[in-house]
């Protein structure tokens, strides 16, 4: 975190906080992406105080002992635990907000799925960390304005952002979401697909991190040009001994191909939803995957060959969402029309 020391710069300069279900990212204006951790807490059960925030929370999943909880508080898109998810937002603005005097704008971007009370209850957190103004931005506009889409034009934008725990699929055109869908599947469902596909053929039991690793190592969405194999480590579920497998490419796509194929059929059914200017436009430029699942081997691949779409992987596709949602806050002026609520003060 090499803005660590530079704390003293960040004074009262506004930002933007990307709310993920897996990760949450800090744009502050005028320096750029300052604060990159996994959207996990761990508490202390007895007293529920929290214990550690982001990456050295997430290291504890899975291994705590039973007065710590390691706790997800955004998850299949929806705010899951709201008091903790309200301490985490609070704990990051703070990290990168040192005086709480300092009143910034905030542009905060949820998962589409949460309520408008959820909405309201998110802005309050951030008024709460200090915000003189906090405003909402939908993950779809943001996550296409930070690809480059050209969202004000006539001209019809497909994004499909690929999170932790669900897939939108977006059309933007003029500054408007035009027609989208949003599905409760994301990297979440393949790592869970892997847990079970491996106790069903091994009696093997893997925790969340390692079916996280393995689909980052093996996990594809069509036949690779060499399909590799790699060592496995669990708990056997017959003897509760460690134990170690050899499993190949190829099975871990079948163990995710159903939640795969559900990503796929939300991009083909918002296709059809598309008015035929807009499909027309698409067609010609393509269609952009954004979030941390457009990074899975061959998804682009699989993709056109389902659609017959040009399908592109959007340049750092885990920070598209906070850099469109800075864009906003760079260019205030002309890109506040997509803000979608303002606090009333
Ligand atoms: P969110 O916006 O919900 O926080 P992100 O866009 O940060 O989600 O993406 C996180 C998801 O992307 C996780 O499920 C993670 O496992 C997955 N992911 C990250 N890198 C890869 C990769 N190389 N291949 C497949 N999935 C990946
Ligand atoms: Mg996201």
């Amino acid at each position: 975190m090499p803005m660590a020391n530079n704390r003293f710069f960040l004074f009262g300069r506004d930002m933007a906080v990307d709310l993920g279900t897996a990760n949450t990212l800090v744009y502050v204006r005028g320096l750029g992406v300052v604060l990159n951790e996994p959207s996990v807490v761990a508490v202390n059960v007895k007293d529920g105080r929290p214990l550690a925030v982001g990456a050295e929370a997430k290291r504890m999943i899975g291994r705590t002992p039973s007065h710590i909880q390691a706790i997800r508080p955004l998850k299949d898109g929806v705010i899951a635990d709201f008091e903790i998810c309200e301490k985490m937002i609070r704990y990051f603005i703070q990290r990168v907000q040192q005086r709480r005097f300092a009143k910034p704008r905030m542009v905060m971007c949820v998962p589409s799925g949460i309520t408008g009370v959820e909405q309201r209850a998110v802005m309050e957190a951030a008024e709460y960390a200090g915000a003189r103004k906090a405003y909402i931005i939908e993950e779809p506009m943001a996550a296409a304005i930070g690809a480059g889409l050209p969202v004000h034009e006539p001209t019809g934008n497909m994004v499909v952002d690929i999170g932790g725990g669900t897939t939108e699929v977006a059309v933007i055109s003029l500054g408007g979401i035009v027609t989208s869908q949003s599905v409760r599947i994301g990297g979440d469902e393949l790592d869970e697909a892997i847990i079970s596909y491996i106790k069903k053929e091994y009696s093997l039991a893997l925790g969340e991190r390692t079916a996280e690793e393995i689909k980052i190592a093996l996990g594809s969405a069509f036949p690779l040009e060499e399909e590799l194999h790699a060592e496995v480590r669990g708990r056997d579920l017959v003897t509760g001994l460690p134990k170690t497998i050899v499993v190949s490419t190829e099975e871990i796509r079948k163990a995710i191909g159903e939640p795969v194929s559900a990503i796929i059929d939300a991009v083909k059914i918002t296709l059809d939803k598309t008015p035929p200017e807009l499909a027309a436009d698409i067609m010609e430029q393509g269609v952009v995957l954004t979030g941390g699942g457009a990074l899975l081997r061959g998804l682009d691949a699989r993709l056109r060959e389902e659609t017959d779409v040009r399908i592109v992987v959007a340049r750092d596709p885990l920070s598209c969402v906070v850099i469109g949602a800075g864009q906003c806050l760079e260019e205030f002026e002309t890109l506040k029309r997509v803000l979608v609520t303002s606090s009333a003060r």
